[in-house]
């Protein structure tokens, strides 16, 4: 079947914080460590048992808040969102957290994932008299907590949450509680800390190193924890049979750093880099990685293979993820500004260029073609995902099967493509090795652990 992602997707972080007193500049350090989450824009909202105030814009975290105004969010309970979004969903309104004020109180929430049938669900309000301020599917459950029929929140919140199909961590705050929500597959990374006596929840574990909070546990697939000034209560809403955490979140988009499920990163990543070298080896001078998401399958790499790991390509600090503009042209651009090939290294070599993932294809044929110009004599691409053939529609941005090299063409077409000796993915089964069952993969298999809803799919 042909599938199209009908856009709104976004891959965001999340972090709150409660029963602390200094929880805004909690939040924006730990906002800080999860920037490689989303850069286009960031947000606080904070309480101080009585009233609820909130700092949000386009930009990334340092760019929005300033010393000042972190002191002015006065609170002991925070919760914080990094945004990234393509198509369609961006602008000032779609920042997170998004604050609702009502004569009843006022409510905040962030989220990250996707809602599967949150376009469904938004007509059907709509229909019903809901006026909604963002085009961001994270509002509808605003809407539904708001409808629920139940007189506390607990329960309101238990209603809303039973109505969404897809994948979501969402952190809910109101005057004088912090929820929060996974889904029952348990699509993305959600981890509960400590800070003394407070607690804290983040997207990635990193965001604990940074503001010195203990690791406490995994948020559950189903989960819906609630904490307030009395302690933390959690129950179980729904279970999926197994839980399906994005298997990119090892790949890509984690910080190497952080743990999930209790397993690094770093170590995930190259034990990637190991397989793949078992798996696909090539005749090369010196392996090299393409910073920083790379860099440690590559040394998994070079450590399996005995060929030296070399810095052939740098990366210039000071430009954001390539993903974040819009066009393809401006993206190739991206590229070019962001990395570099080291000459002094490369040149007269065989290189072995391991990347950790293949979506368009850009990367790939841009490094390739700049390593040959810089004088390497052969250039081995090496992925240590498999081909992705199949769009994301859990919160990650795969775009469409169109745009999706590897779904339209042979390994042996791409390899002419992008200009490369030899091309070489791992196997899905390789990958399974190292990451062990649990995980979605439906961008490589196609096998999705949940219903799709049909609006999803366009010819
Ligand atoms: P491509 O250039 O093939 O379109 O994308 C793959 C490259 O972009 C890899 O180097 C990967 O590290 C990086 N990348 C940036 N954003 C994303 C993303 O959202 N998903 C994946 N899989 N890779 C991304
Ligand atoms: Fe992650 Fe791919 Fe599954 Fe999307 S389809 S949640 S990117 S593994
Ligand atoms: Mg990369």
């Amino acid at each position: 079947m042909v599938a199209e992602i009908r856009g709104l997707n976004e891959e965001c972080g999340v972090f709150g914080v409660w029963g602390h007193q200094d929880a805004s500049q909690i939040t924006y350090y730990a906002l800080h460590s999860l920037q490689h989450r989303g850069q286009e824009g960031t947000g606080i909202v904070v309480t101080d048992g009585e009233t609820m105030q909130g700092k949000k814009g386009e930009g990334l975290v340092t760019d929005i808040f300033t010393a000042q105004s972190i002191t002015e969010l006065r609170g002991s309970g925070a919760i914080g969102h990094v945004r990234y979004s393509i198509g369609g969903a961006d602008g000032y309104e779609n920042v997170q957290p998004l604050l609702f004020r009502s004569q009843s109180g006022s409510l905040a929430l962030c989220h990250n994932g996707n809602l599967m049938n949150g376009e469904a669900l938004r007509h059907q309000l709509e229909g019903q008299g809901s006026i909604f301020q963002t085009t961001s599917d994270s509002e509808v459950l605003a809407h539904l907590i708001r409808r629920g029929g139940f007189s506390s929140l607990r329960d309101r919140v238990k209603y809303a949450l039973s109505m969404l199909k897809g994948a979501y961590a969402f952190l809910i705050m109101t005057e004088t509680e912090l929820l929060v929500a996974l889904d029952p597959h348990g699509m993305r990374p959600l981890s509960l800390g400590r800070i003394g006596d407070a607690y804290v929840v983040a997207s990635e574990t990193c965001a604990f190193d940074i503001v010195g909070a203990q690791f406490e546990r995994d948020v559950l697939p189903g989960e819906l924890i609630v904490i307030n000034d009395e302690g933390l209560h959690s129950e179980i809403l729904a279970k999926a049979s197994s839980r399906t955490i994005c298997a990119m979140e090892y790949i890509y988009f984690s910080r190497p750093d952080s743990n999930i499920r209790g397993i690094n990163v770093h170590t995930a990543r190259k034990k990637l880099g190991k397989q793949l070298a078992r798996e696909c080896p090539v005749e090369a001078d010196v392996v090299t990685g393409v910073p920083d998401s790379s860099l440690s399958a590559a040394i998994g790499y070079a450590e399996e293979s005995g060929i030296p790991y070399e810095m052939g390509l740098i990366k210039s600090r000071y430009v954001g993820r390539t993903f974040i503009e819009p066009s393809q042209s401006l993206r190739e651009q991206g590229v070019k500004m962001k990395l570099s090939a080291v000459r002094g290294v490369v040149e007269g070599k065989r290189v072995a260029m391991v990347d950790d993932s293949f979506v368009r294809g850009t990367t790939g044929k841009r490094i390739t073609h700049m390593l040959k110009e810089a004088g390497a004599e052969e250039v081995h691409v090496l992925i240590s995902s498999p081909p992705i053939r199949y769009p994301c529609f859990y919160g990650i941005d795969t775009l469409t099967t169109k745009e999706l090299i590897a779904a339209n063409n042979t390994i042996e077409e791409i390899k002419e493509i992008i200009g490369a000796d030899s091309l070489n993915f791992l196997s899905v089964e390789g990958m399974l090795k190292v990451l062990g069952c649990g995980h979605c993969l439906a961008c490589f298999t196609g096998e999705y652990p949940t219903e799709i809803y049909p609006e999803y799919l366009r010819n």
